[in-house]
């Protein structure tokens, strides 16, 4: 094969570590309409200043930055370069057991040490604190795939890292909690009895599984009342998605590389940083008329784009953090203890939500046993367990593959594997036994969550 066919028919798209990107991109300067300001607790909008106590400076600017292209410092390059630029796959086997003609390429996030796309910004805000002589971050995790990540940043710029975990996760998910130990970063179960948001939650239900929304406001708590400490906050807000722009980035580079382009492109969708990260370049060309689709994928038991209210909502269930407008299940949604797959905060970005109200991206919600389904099947043919996060992408990928095969359309369909799932074998575990169930969030819930919205 000469190369150029070689390359046509690439299974794997690298490029070299010279080509990280040098610069994020920054969707506000395309966006048709300037994001809603974010609000303070007498309604007024928050001013840089405000956030001071939590973040550091870099980071402020950036959240509230209108600038297209913003440099990544040669520092923050320096540990990409340990995993990036990631590889742009073409699913070729997965193709061919769908009998599809339309063409599937994915991004893989898992390569970076924490196995997810979260150290791109982890890093990032790692560096933004040291430079502003912080010593110590506090963060809440989830999965603990944040946790991981900013534990391992710390490391390498040499900052403290103290992690609130929500419990269920931080009994179900054990390793993940030596991995963050393995980076230095001490792990307490969320609700804790460290702080007066946790002790509170802990009152009202003792046997509390915990939220991220509870873990937030305890991470925000010792950072607000502890001077050398910040948080640093793994999705959501806009300088979280900025960072994340180098999965796009590169993925146009590659797709360049073979001469392809999406037509439509797929991400898990929890806080909205990697859909972000994925989508967000290839906005610049929808903006400039391109008919690219964009697709946040999520659970259907927390349909936070698809079924959420467009409101002004906090970011925590203490009601600590400034307001802002997106879509939101109500500041105080709990996840029902049967979901598996990560993706439960209750609200999501604001860049994201904004641009989904106004019909330029779209939502679709995914049942659990359809996203370990697709999972499984991409495991099968790919090789790569994915994480159950990145199974609602594919399941959405999947089902349009097979809408591909009925009209005989050859679409290049685009994902990004946000993450390997070597941690969450528990959760395979439980749907090979039956033990996972399909949950649609129930509508009354959705509905009562709107009286508890704050009035703004
Ligand atoms: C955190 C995470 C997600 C979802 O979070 P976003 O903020 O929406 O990016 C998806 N996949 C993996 C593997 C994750 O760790």
């Amino acid at each position: 094969m000469g190369s150029d066919t070689f390359m046509k028919s690439a299974s794997k798209i690298t490029l070299g570590e010279n080509e990280i990107p040098d610069h994020w991109y920054n969707i506000v300067a395309d966006m048709p309409n300037p994001p809603h300001p974010v609000l303070g607790p007498d309604g007024n909008p928050v001013t840089p200043d405000m956030l001071a106590p939590l973040f550091a400076s870099g980071v402020i600017e950036q959240e509230v930055s209108a600038e297209r292209w913003i440099p990544i410092p040669d520092e923050v390059r320096e540990i990409y370069r340990l995993w990036r630029p990631s590889p742009l796959h073409r699913a070729r086997r997965l193709e061919a057991t769908l009998g599809t003609p339309a063409k599937i390429y994915y991004k893989n996030e898992g390569v970076s040490p924490a196995g997810s796309h979260k150290p791109n910004s982890a890093v990032a805000q790692a560096y933004y604190n040291k430079q502003d002589g912080i010593k110590k971050l506090v963060t809440e995790t989830g999965a603990g795939q944040w946790g991981s990540s900013l534990a391992l940043a710390g490391q390498m710029f040499g900052l403290e890292v103290l992690v609130y975990m929500v419990k269920i996760s931080y009994e179900q998910k054990p390793f993940r909690r030596s991995m963050m130990q393995t980076w230095g970063a001490d792990v307490v179960a969320s609700p804790s009895d460290q702080t007066q948001a946790g002790r509170d939650i802990l009152t009202q239900d003792p046997a509390s599984n915990g939220s991220l929304g509870v873990a937030i406001s305890e991470a925000v708590e010792i950072a607000a009342t502890s001077e050398d400490t910040n948080y640093a906050l793994g999705s959501v807000l806009n300088h979280v998605l900025l960072h994340q722009t180098v999965i796009g980035l590169e993925a146009k580079k590659q797709f360049e590389k073979v001469g392809g382009y999406p037509d439509m492109i797929f991400a898990p969708c929890g806080g909205g940083s990697n859909f972000g990260g994925a989508a967000f370049p290839f906005f610049a060309d929808k903006a400039a008329g391109k008919p690219v689709r964009l697709v946040a994928v999520e659970p259907t038991s927390c349909p936070t784009l698809s079924r959420g209210h467009y409101a002004y909502d906090f970011g925590d269930v203490a009601g600590t953090t400034p307001l802002t407008k997106m879509y939101t299940l109500g500041h105080d949604f709990m996840p029902p203890g049967i979901h598996a797959g990560g993706l439960r905060y209750h609200g999501d970005s604001a860049l994201v939500s904004q641009l989904c109200h106004e019909g330029l991206v779209e939502a679709q919600a995914i049942n659990q046993l359809a996203t370990f389904e697709a999972g499984v099947t991409f495991a099968q043919q790919e090789g790569i367990v994915p994480a159950p996060e990145s199974n609602h992408a594919i399941a959405a990928v999947i089902q349009e593959a097979i809408h591909c095969k009925e009209t005989g359309e050859g679409k290049t369909l685009f994902f990004n594997l946000s993450g390997h799932g070597h941690f969450d074998m528990a959760a395979y575990d439980r749907y090979f036994t039956g033990e996972l169930e399909d949950y649609e969030y129930p509508e009354e819930d959705i509905k009562n969550a709107l009286a508890r919205l704050p009035k703004v």
